[in-house]
């Protein structure tokens, strides 16, 4: 009998306002009880070009132990309007979002890796 992996994950912002509309969406998405919240500020700025080295060493040991001990196969990136921590329109974001997804893909290729945007209504829209 297969067993499902029971764990998805988020890299998601530390801003208080996506946090619930962006876990209701992977629990729906996806049909899996625990989803895995690794929340720091703009997180899809933890793997451009001038990221912070020991920020980007700290998602990847998150998202590691989310894939490897917990069985993920499912990653969500998250950017989302009026990002304090990744303080830039939505078309910039967005190409973060892009390089994100390419890394952490090439990190886990076990997993899936999709980037989430919250717009300002705090709805999630997938990418
Ligand atoms: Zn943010």
């Amino acid at each position: 009998m297969k067993r499902e992996p029971s764990f998805a994950t988020v890299l998601n912002c530390m801003d208080g306002r996506v946090q619930t509309p962006v876990l209701e969406f992977v629990r729906k998405e996806t049909g899996i009880d625990w989803v895995d919240n690794l929340a720091i500020p703009g997180p899809a700025m933890a793997f451009s070009d001038h990221a912070d080295p020991h920020l980007r060493q700290l998602v990847e040991r998150g998202l590691g132990i989310s894939v490897k001990s917990h069985g993920s196969r499912q990653i969500y990136i998250v950017i989302h309007h009026d990002c304090a921590g990744c303080p830039y329109d939505r078309k910039t974001q967005h190409g973060l979002a892009m390089v994100a997804v390419r890394t952490v893909s090439s990190r886990f290729p076990e997993a899936s890796v999709r980037a989430l945007w919250v717009n300002e209504h705090w709805e999630v829209e997938p990418l």
